[in-house]
């Protein structure tokens, strides 16, 4: 499926690349839809067109050269989880590390159809693999469906535990119910947190009940009750050790999370609000209190390896949180219902199967 211009996706048919040395072709099996994917669709994210979109790939290796069968450790018939960004392994954040903020990255689905092989989105039963690929080995005896959420549980793992420094103990409140702050109960609970407090709207009521499930201690409905209060309340009087905010477009999480935060405290920011300032803005409160405040964008290997081996211990009912599939041609439909356009549907964790179109 091509997005050929703002909210026009169209099939298309592209022939399949020849294979080197060192890249592969992966047969797509689902695709994780997010909310990137309905920004790129509307055209606020800048985005080349025409261009292939789905980022969040899982697929079977279908052909791979010698080299990069070597260098990713997996072959023809192994099923693979595909990290989103490509890097370039030489500019200093990449040697230092930090390769998600590599200053010549790449990332799949932006990279247009007009540079060969065209393939480079996962909205497509085919994905052309470049060299510079990141793979990570998924146990093929999974529904597809759940194995695709290694993306978003990955970003728990990330931005909830790794950047947020969670540990044994930890109070940490959560704020947004969507896929991925429930992916952030899940690592936070692997990481031993001791008191873990979701937020969300009203009408996120289905969604809380899941956080429950996934192990949070508790959640507040913002709208019917007072949430700075309740989680004074639930911490003793101090404040959250952790504050995670994964609401998309609404600004006053952000301006909430430093009332949330205790002193000496870590404000998590990975929820994009479309480049709005945050009315009620307070930065003396951050002075004040010592906080530190991060920034989160992407997943590197750590954290979707942690998520691929949780999902593979099947120690949490994941796929409850898994509400709808959808075939290749109805792209636009997935995106529309992750976006909450489709009435009546309330989507949580969504993804393409493109292999089982009929
Ligand atoms: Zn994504
Ligand atoms: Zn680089």
């Amino acid at each position: 499926m091509v997005l050929t211009a703002p909210r026009r996706l169209e099939p298309r048919e592209l022939p399949l690349p020849e294979i080197g040395h060192d890249d592969a072709l992966l047969r797509v099996e689902a695709c994780g839809i997010c909310g990137s994917d309905y920004e790129q669709f509307e055209g606020v994210l800048r985005t080349p067109v025409p261009v292939i979109p789905g980022h969040e790939p899982l697929g079977v290796i279908e052909r791979i050269g010698d080299g990069a069968a070597r260098r990713w450790g997996v072959d023809a018939g192994d099923r693979v989880a595909v990290e989103t960004m490509l890097s370039c392994r030489f500019c200093p954040p990449c040697l230092a590390g930090q390769y998600h903020l590599c200053r010549a990255r790449r990332i799949y689905s932006y990279v247009p159809l007009a540079e060969a092989p065209g393939l480079w989105g996962a909205y497509a039963e085919f994905m052309y693999l470049d060299a510079n690929s990141i793979v990570h080995r998924v146990d093929p005896a999974l529904p597809a469906e759940l194995a695709v959420m290694f993306n978003p549980l990955g970003a728990g793992f990330r931005w909830a535990v790794e950047i947020a420094g969670t540990g044994p103990g930890a109070r940490v409140a959560i704020l947004g119910p969507g896929q991925r702050g429930l992916a952030s109960v899940v690592a936070c609970r692997e990481a031993g947190a001791g008191t873990i407090i979701v937020t969300g709207l009203e009408a996120d009521a289905r969604k809380l009940e899941l956080a429950r499930e996934f192990g949070a201690h508790h959640t507040v409905d913002v709208q019917n009750d007072d949430a700075g209060r309740r989680i004074r309340e639930l911490t003793d009087g101090l404040g959250a050790d952790v504050v995670i905010d994964v609401s998309s477009y609404s600004t006053a999480p952000v301006a909430d999370a430093l009332d949330y935060a205790a002193p000496g405290g870590t404000v998590v920011l990975a929820g994009v609000k479309g480049f709005e300032p945050i009315p009620d803005f307070v930065s003396d409160k951050i002075v004040l209190k010592e906080l530190t405040v991060r920034g989160a964008i992407g997943v590197t290997s750590s954290g979707y390896d942690r998520a691929i081996r949780l999902i593979e211990s099947g120690r949490y009912p994941l796929a409850r949180m898994h509400t709808h599939d959808f075939g290749l041609r109805d792209a636009e439909l997935a995106i529309r219902t992750l976006a909450r356009q489709v009435e009546g549907e309330a989507s949580i964790h969504s993804c393409l199967l493109p292999g089982r179109e009929a």
